[in-house]
This record gives C-alpha cells, sequence and structure tokens, in this order.
C-alpha cells in the first residue's frame, strides 16, 4: 500500500507530461523498465496514484504516439491497470529503445536515452512512479525503486550515484530487486531533484520535529538531574546547619557565616541566587556556594 506521503509526491510529479520529447520518451523507459511487466508479450502498468493513472495515457501518446489496449474502468479508486498487448504497438515501443521486440531477456537501460540531464531526471521519476514509494517521514525514513530486471536495478544504482552523488542500498525482493535510500537528507535530496519540492520539504520538516522534540526531552532529563543535585546539596546543608546549632557552635561562627546559616536554616528550599540575595550585602551565587560549603566543612569537622 502506497502511504499518503507516497502519494502526495507522485500527484507533486505527475502534474507536468515532460515538454520536451526527449523527457517523455526517458520518462516513459523509466515507467516501463520498474513497472509491473514489459516484454515482447505485453505490458502491463498498475498504478494505486489517481495522478499517474491520468497523466500515463498522455505521456504514452507524446512519447510513442501509442494508445494503451486496456485502461483501468474507473480511475476513481483501487489498482488501476493500463495494459499495451498489440504486438505492433509493442514494436513500435520497443524500436524507440532500440530494442529488439524479439529478444528482451536483457532489457537495460539504454544509455542514449538517458544521456541528457533533463533525461536522466526524467527517466527517475518515471521509475519512481512506476516501481516506487517513499514512507512517511514521521513514521520512517524510506525510499525506494522496485525493478523486476536484474540488469536495470545495478544501472539505475550507477545512475542514481551519478547524478545525486550518493549510493542508494541494494535488496533483493520476491524475482526482483530493490533499491532504497535510508537517510533523511539523501530522501529529501532525491525527492527535490526528481520534482516533487513540498514532499522533499516535508522530509526535512519531520526530522528538524524528531530533532526538536529529542533536544527538549534531553533538556527536561538534564533539568531534572540538576534538581535532585540541588535539592542534595541543600539537605547535606541543612544536616550541617543542624549539627553545628547542637554542639553550639553557632556563636563562635564569623557574621558572614551566621548570616548564611540563617539564611538556608530559615529557607531550605530557597536556591542558591536567592540565599545570595538575602545576604547583607547581597554577594555573588559562589559566594553563597563557598559560604555554605564552609559551613558542611565545618560540620565534618565537629564530628571528627
Ligand atoms: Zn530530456
Amino acid at each position: 500500500m502506497a502511504s499518503s506521503f507516497s502519494a502526495g509526491a507522485k500527484v507533486e510529479l505527475c502534474k507536468n507530461v515532460p515538454q520536451k520529447s526527449c523527457c517523455a520518451l526517458a520518462e516513459c523507459f523509466g515507467i516501463l523498465l520498474f513497472c509491473n511487466s514489459f516484454s515482447a508479450d505485453g505490458i502491463r502498468i498498475i498504478t494505486e496514484s489517481q495522478e499517474f493513472a491520468q497523466m500515463l495515457p498522455k505521456l504514452f501518446r507524446k512519447a510513442f504516439g501509442v494508445t494503451f489496449d486496456v485502461y483501468p474502468e474507473t480511475l476513481e479508486q483501487g489498482k488501476r491497470v493500463f495494459a499495451v498487448n498489440n504486438s505492433e504497438k509493442i514494436r513500435t515501443i520497443m524500436d524507440s529503445y532500440g530494442f529488439d521486440a524479439k529478444n528482451t531477456v536483457a532489457l537495460h537501460i539504454n544509455l542514449p536515452v538517458v544521456e541528457e540531464d533533463c533525461c536522466k531526471a526524467a527517466f527517475l521519476r518515471g521509475a519512481f512512479l512506476a516501481g516506487g514509494s517513499v514512507t512517511d517521514p514521521g513514521k520512517a525514513y524510506h525510499l525506494e525503486l522496485a525493478t523486476i530486471h536484474q540488469g536495470v536495478s545495478r544501472q539505475a544504482y550507477t545512475l542514481m550515484h551519478e547524478v545525486l552523488g550518493f549510493y542508494p542500498k541494494i535488496a533483493k525482493r520476491g524475482g526482483g530487486q530493490v533499491l532504497y535510500l535510508k537517510q533523511s537528507d539523501q530522501i529529501s535530496d532525491c525527492l527535490a531533484y526528481l520534482g516533487a519540492s513540498v514532499a522533499s520539504m516535508g522530509i526535512i520538516e519531520a526530522k528538524l520535529e524528531k530533532e526538536l522534540n529529542n533536544k527538549v526531552n534531553r533538556r527536561c532529563n538534564c533539568d531534572e538531574a540538576n534538581t535532585s543535585k540541588v535539592v542534595e546539596a541543600a539537605q547535606e546543608q541543612l544536616n550541617a546547619i543542624r549539627l553545628l546549632r547542637e554542639k553550639g557552635i553557632f556563636e563562635q561562627l564569623a557574621p558572614k557565616l551566621q548570616q548564611a546559616f540563617i539564611a538556608r536554616e530559615q529557607n531550605p528550599e530557597a536556591s542558591l541566587t536567592e540565599l545570595a540575595g538575602m545576604m547583607e550585602p547581597p554577594i555573588t551565587k559562589p559566594a553563597m556556594n563557598h559560604r555554605l560549603k564552609k559551613l558542611v566543612e565545618l560540620s565534618k569537622e565537629v564530628t571528627q
């Protein structure tokens, strides 16, 4: 099942039939090599995308001057099946790519068809429309192109590296092969290259959102850790103060320490900054920390 994100990307890619006839031919080539079947016996293209189903007959007419022999009963829903069975039409299509209609055992990407840069993009767009999908980035990062032709997947791999600068991964699936991308930036670049700029931005946005959520979670954990440290320190100070009281040491302390002593004793939950502000005259947070540490040290000396 194509996810709605994938369907959205395909809507973007089907807005226009390629202007140039070289690109129309290349896009059809991508479609044919990545569709359900393409051989001398016939062509079958099955799609769940309504927009692709609307665009496909126009594209074939532009590229080959050929109509389909089988059209879906309705474009509204379900799996839409297009087929060419007429051998004359199949020969016309095969001829366009320099293939011998009698010998289609080893179909491959005929390089002159994808020689121009514009045609390379059109070819990969066709491959994506017929045999590709992209997962909703909120769930996972995954873009794939599936073909039943072994040689084609290897050539498409090389082509993707040439135009995008990164190597997709390859896996076997059923009788065919799948090229796929797992990194969000590569998926985003690939979609932008194909012409689906909204979907490309969608990948970037989903990634930013995830990073932001992670950052917020990390900050929360960090705050909690800090809070517990502050509470522990205050508890230690209060224990020290109680002990110094019991031993009658308060009266022997320097006035500055007495001030700190009383402030903490009367404000068990105050922060260092708050306590520092209570001193006469007010002091800095590190200075306040220093005074309280001094009290803790004294209490340790007393118990030794
Ligand atoms: Zn072109």
